[in-house]
């Protein structure tokens, strides 16, 4: 069995229905299909599942979605028009989608609507079972997978079957419908890999695999043929954002490859992900910005990992959870995401840190990225080495350097604004 995943771009319109549609219908393993709502068909166009958001926006205000909504059900009537799919069907679903969003049903279900629509839409088209996926799959509130859900899968799918499933959702632990974070299908799928016992995840999007670089920083960008899941997660915690960084956990125990596709080109290999790939040396490079620095010194504080330990505890309860880290014998620093905490809490963060542990100093610094060099065995290459010459070359200053921590990932702190350049030096030393 193949797991197919679709995302928003590939069910935008009635033609890119028809293109899913074809795929599925090239290779009968194919059997399981997991979609997303759909998403713009250009630039301008609004996301269906923004335009939900809005809906509850709307209720929340205390006014009504039926203006927003019409919005929302003009795109699926058009497309089962295109589809010759009866209207009566999907307006009895629209109406009562509507009803349930006026009457407070909150943003989880408003937004979860986009895919149970598509999904219910998709099945009637290509004529398959529609599972939803409230039925089946639980979402823990810090929204991991609950466990239940492979009990409630075990042996759902049968053999010669065909199902369509709506991505993004299923149920909280007290049965109401929750989302998982923007960007949640390709979790879907992954669970559904791994109930079904796939041979293969296929997830279909707008671009031919992962890239060695953004393609929309570099458009020759080269797609990288071949990943494993470490690296995909490191490039998606940097900032490339072609598959959901949670969407790996579900598939890591029975090991099955994800393929990244292009659902406008299908008869390109996209990027094969594997549990391990074999190789040495960097496959891609991306950034995330919007970091903030934590520096502290006091003397001596190597032989006091007790305080080490109680220093990140605090920072902690000013709501401060960082996401990189970096030790010298007098001095720790932290990256962290600046939205995580305004001045005033960095500032009085400070004061009380200063006191309470009798720092020599401590300070937050805003503006910063960190750039990622992701591969097999980054640690024992030496090519980091070129992509700080490159750096130099660009002069584009260097805030840290995370070598060796990782078998992954080398990490190197840049100033934000420096971020695109930095990329675009290191892809031009590495790739070309
Ligand atoms: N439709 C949801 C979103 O826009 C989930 C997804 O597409 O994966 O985030």
């Amino acid at each position: 069995m193949i797991v197919c995943k679709f995302g928003g771009s590939s069910v935008a319109d009635a033609n890119q229905i028809k293109k899913v549609k074809a795929i599925l219908e090239s290779n009968d393993k194919r059997s399981i299909v997991v979609v997303s709502a759909p998403g713009k068909r250009c630039r301008e166009d609004e996301k269906i599942t923004d335009l939900l958001y809005q809906c509850n926006k709307d209720v929340n205000k205390g006014l009504s979605c039926r203006e927003t909504f019409k919005k929302v059900a003009a795109r699926y009537l058009e497309i089962a028009d295109a589809l010759k799919i009866k209207s009566k069907d999907i307006t009895a679903k629209l109406d009562e989608v509507r009803r349930y969003i006026d009457a407070g049903r909150g943003a989880d279900y408003a937004a979860s609507r986009g895919e149970y629509l598509s999904a219910y839409l998709i099945s009637l088209y290509l004529g398959w079972e529609f599972v939803d996926a409230a039925d089946y799959i639980v979402i823990n509130s810090d929204n991991t997978v609950n466990a239940r859900t492979y009990a409630n899968l075990a042996s759902f799918f049968q053999e010669g079957k065909k199902y369509v499933i709506p991505g993004f959702y299923g149920e909280s632990e007290y049965g109401e419908v929750k989302t998982f974070t923007r960007g949640g299908s390709d979790i879907t799928g992954s669970i559904i890999a791994r109930a079904a016992d796939a041979e293969l995840y296929e997830n279909w999007t707008d671009v031919a695999g992962v890239f060695a670089a953004n393609p929309m920083l570099i458009p020759d960008a080269k797609p990288i043929a071949r990943l494993s899941y470490k690296e995909v997660r490191e490039l998606s915690e940097v900032g490339a954002s072609v598959f959901h960084e949670e969407a790996i956990a579900p598939v890591v125990e029975k090991g099955i490859p994800i393929n990244i596709k292009n659902t406008n080109k299908p008869e390109e290999p996209g990027t094969m992900i594997y549990p391990e790939v074999e190789g040495c040396g960097i496959v891609g490079v991306s950034s995330k910005s919007g970091l903030s620095k934590i520096h502290v010194r006091k003397l001596m504080l190597f032989k006091k990992s007790g305080m080490r330990h109680a220093l990140l505890t605090m920072i902690q309860i000013f709501g401060i959870r960082p996401c990189y880290s970096l030790f010298g014998i007098d001095s720790i620093t932290w990256y962290f995401d600046s939205k995580m905490a305004s001045d005033a809490v960095c500032q009085s963060m400070c004061e009380r840190l200063k006191k309470e542990f009798e720092l020599d100093s401590i300070s937050v610094e805003r503006g910063f990225a960190v750039l990622g060099l992701i591969g097999p065995n980054v640690d024992k290459s030496t090519e980091y080495i070129d992509a700080l010459i490159a750096l130099k070359e660009a002069s584009v200053s260097v805030a840290s350097v995370n070598y060796g921590a990782s078998d992954t990932a080398c990490l190197i702190g840049i100033p934000e604004e420096s971020k695109d350049e930095a990329v675009k030096a290191v892809y031009d030393k590495l790739f070309r």
